[in-house]
């Protein structure tokens, strides 16, 4: 996989979805050359902290050691899902963490690289509760409370999530154009590859007289869902579950 970059988020891994933490694992071990593997967030269903743990942060954060330790960087992006991944969770992983958003050069070309929740700007009662959560006191109060606590307080955050989800329209939820080219115009890119919607596509549109693409990551729920680029361009790949 040499002269190819992969770009993976929204896996959501979770014990009670082993075969797709199976899957992860299988897609880590094949990473091994690739020229950089980026995890654009939610790469786990909840990260309650980095004393978390459990036997999937374990073989997780062991797969992607692999792939770092076989000479292909790792960078991780923080999802919504796992805001809390820290330095300690960097140590055990071989990743590098990355602030959300960042502008890298992927074969001579300026790329931005997002999670992407941060464009959902219709959704604003979720924007509320994101400004909420990315607060250090709000995480610093957290994080100060038992390993256990913490994980309940998950379940309910997740428990109430999917209620607000349900009652809200489909395209509150989507990325607001606006949005897209306010970020994309700040970081003078005219590239842009995000997850989180869950609607894996490439938009092409026109950002002030000049040719713009944003590229949307796939969820990993009925399947993987990887963008490999190289010199030559990008492509989204399924990977079967089996
Ligand atoms: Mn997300």
């Amino acid at each position: 996989m040499a002269g190819e970059t992969l770009f993976i988020s929204d896996l959501h891994l979770d014990s009670s979805r082993p075969n797709v933490v199976d899957l992860f694992r299988r897609f880590a071990a094949q990473c091994h050359g690739a020229d950089a593997l980026y995890v654009l967030g939610d790469l786990f269903e909840a990260w309650v902290g980095d004393d978390e743990d459990g036997p999937v942060a374990d073989a997780v954060a062991g797969a992607l050691h692999g792939v770092a330790d076989a000479g292909t960087p790792v960078f991780v992006l923080h999802g919504n899902r796992d805001f809390l991944m820290g330095a300690g969770f960097a140590a055990r992983s071989g990743a590098t963490l990355l602030p959300d958003p960042t502008r890298i050069d992927l074969y001579g070309e300026a790329v931005l690289i997002s999670h992407g929740d941060a464009l959902c700007t219709d959704d604003i009662e979720y924007q509320q509760l994101r400004r909420l959560l990315r607060d250090p006191h709000w995480q610093a109060d957290f994080l100060a409370k038992g390993l256990a606590e913490r994980r309940a307080m998950a379940v309910a955050l997740r428990q109430q999530s999917r209620e607000a989800t349900q009652a809200k329209a489909e395209d509150i939820m989507d990325v607001n154009q606006e949005a897209v080219a306010r970020m994309m115009r700040e970081h003078a890119v005219v590239r842009l590859i995000h997850g989180h919607t869950h609607r894996p596509a490439m938009h092409e549109f026109d950002l002030d007289g000049t040719p713009a693409w944003r590229i949307v990551l796939g969820d990993w729920y009925d399947q993987g869902s990887v963008l490999s680029c190289s010199a030559r361009g990008c492509e989204l790949r399924r990977l079967p579950l089996s």
